[in-house]
């Protein structure tokens, strides 16, 4: 359950992804379709610490 937040590199305006509005390419990558301009966009997954090693969200 995590929305990520990002801003748009297109049309800058901000983008809320709920977990099924973005697919994960890797371990820190995710793509998701903005809603505002409808660019697919990547970002890097920042990690919020040093113990978030290890996937949390399985299938
Ligand atoms: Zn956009």
């Amino acid at each position: 359950m995590t929305t990520q937040v990002r801003t748009c590199p297109m049309c800058a305006q901000l983008m809320w992804l709920k977990e099924d509005q973005y697919e994960r390419l890797d371990e820190d990558t995710i793509r998701g379709k903005c809603p505002q301009c409808g660019s697919m966009v990547r970002f890097k997954l920042v990690s919020q610490g040093e113990n978030a090693a290890g996937p949390k969200m399985g299938h």
